[in-house]
């Protein structure tokens, strides 16, 4: 069974990634951002909490997002497996995680670290572009759509992420070496850990993310 965690900074295809995982496996791709980005569509209360911290690139905090996230595991499409994407997220999200798997019997069966530097993150981020309607992810110039500005999938109009301008996303790259950074070591230290090259073609990535799941 396929219980992972995609570790990564903003920008390293986590999403991507996670999206591949899905069309091969049958299990539910949980992302804490895109349930905050839901929460702030439809004006919920939660939505408006998390916002004050998205539009700066700060993390939201950990009760907040341990509570959203471990209520979502409890949902019966958890039951054969997961794939967490941006969760956890600090050191405290990660032992609380653990506690809570613990509770219920599971545990994680290995972490994706996808490795990439800081330049190109910068460029990742502040060319990419995603719809607003289907989830779809494009980059300007390393994976445009089809017709500019319009979403492949599902033909809605394309938008910029509003913490993908250059501010916001440099603050979350320094966010990340500074907050979720430590987690590699904490998962590398119960042999978790599967490194990989996320700056290498998308074919390439995902071929070795899908060896480390285990064929
Ligand atoms: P993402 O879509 O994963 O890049 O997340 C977008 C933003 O949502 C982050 O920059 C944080 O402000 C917030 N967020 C998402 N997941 C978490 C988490 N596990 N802990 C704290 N904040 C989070």
């Amino acid at each position: 069974m396929i219980r992972t965690i995609l570790l990564g900074p903003p920008g390293a295809g986590k999403g991507t990634q996670a999206a591949i995982i899905v069309k091969n496996n049958n299990i539910p791709h949980i992302s804490t951002g895109d349930i905050f980005r839901e929460n702030i569509k439809n004006g919920t209360e939660l939505g408006k909490r998390a916002q004050e911290y998205m539009s700066k690139g700060e993390l939201v905090p950990d009760d907040l997002v341990i509570e959203i996230a471990t209520t979502r595991l409890l949902e019966d499409d958890c039951k054969n497996g997961f794939i967490l994407d941006g969760f956890p997220r600090t050191v405290h999200q990660a032992e609380e995680l653990d506690k809570f798997l613990d509770e219920h019997g599971q545990e994680i069966s290995v972490v994706i670290n996808l490795e990439v530097p800081d330049d190109v993150l910068m460029k990742r981020l502040t060319g990419r572009r995603v719809c607003p309607k289907c989830g779809a992810t494009f980059h300007i110039v390393g994976m445009p759509p089809k017709k500019e500005g319009i979403c492949d999938i599902c033909g809605a109009e394309l938008i910029q992420r509003p913490d993908d301008n250059e501010e916001t996303a440099g603050n979350r790259i320094e966010v990340y070496n500074r907050e979720t950074k430590p987690l590699i070591d904490y998962y590398e230290k119960k042999g978790k850990i599967a490194n990989i090259d996320g700056a290498a073609a998308l074919e390439v990535a995902s071929a070795a993310v899908a060896e480390a799941l285990g064929g």
